[in-house]
């Protein structure tokens, strides 16, 4: 998947847990920017072992960087994509907003929860792509939806470009549609 998918599939997986609580999160506005931003991140992040990524576009110096780091997480679609790769950066980014949260006061736990729904919803898109995703690494099998590679979408390919893409933004638009309300109660606090 190409990084403006992964973008807005970790904004829609976002969207969903979202609208899954059952009231509101009660944040301040920072928490809820930082929160917006570390889900764009962590959407983004599994692709740190590619030195031609989205992710390192976005960094100056950005493209000599992904190649220092590359050859620590291996070939592509290795570690960081995969649960133990997920567990790694979960320990590692709880450590470094808890650092974080002594200069920044947003409420880590927020943004610590929205970097993670970034990074699965980024193994659930690329599972549906015809490489597959080592979910078990270093287990050495690769899965994906649905189970037969052929059945699968090629990266940055027709099917995520006409159908994947334009089906997300119509998911959000459709979903807030439907929740109207509970996003008013959400976004009017900060207008008070
Ligand atoms: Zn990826």
């Amino acid at each position: 998947m190409t990084g403006r998918t992964h973008d807005l599939a970790a904004f829609t997986a976002l969207n969903l847990v979202f609208l899954a609580e059952m009231s509101p999160p009660d944040i301040s506005l920072a928490t809820f920017a930082a929160a917006i931003g570390s889900n764009m991140i962590g959407g983004l992040l599994p692709d740190i072992d590619n030195a031609t990524s989205d992710i390192w576009d976005k960094v100056r110096g950005g493209s000599v960087l992904g190649k220092m780091i590359k050859p620590l997480v291996g070939k592509h679609r290795m570690l960081s994509h995969s649960l133990l790769g997920m567990a790694i950066i979960g320990f590692l980014s709880e450590w470094f907003l808890k650092w974080l949260n002594t200069v920044v006061l947003v409420d880590m736990n927020i943004v610590w929860w929205a970097l993670m729904i970034g990074y699965a919803s980024h193994l659930i898109t690329d599972s549906l792509t015809k490489q597959g995703v080592p979910w078990l690494f270093p287990f050495p099998i690769r899965f994906g939806i649905p189970p037969f590679e052929f059945m699968r979408m090629k990266t940055g390919g027709i099917i995520e470009k006409s159908v994947v893409f334009p089906g997300l933004l119509f998911l959000n638009g459709y979903l807030i549609y439907r929740n109207y309300e509970q996003y008013v109660i959400f976004f009017k606090r900060y207008l008070e």
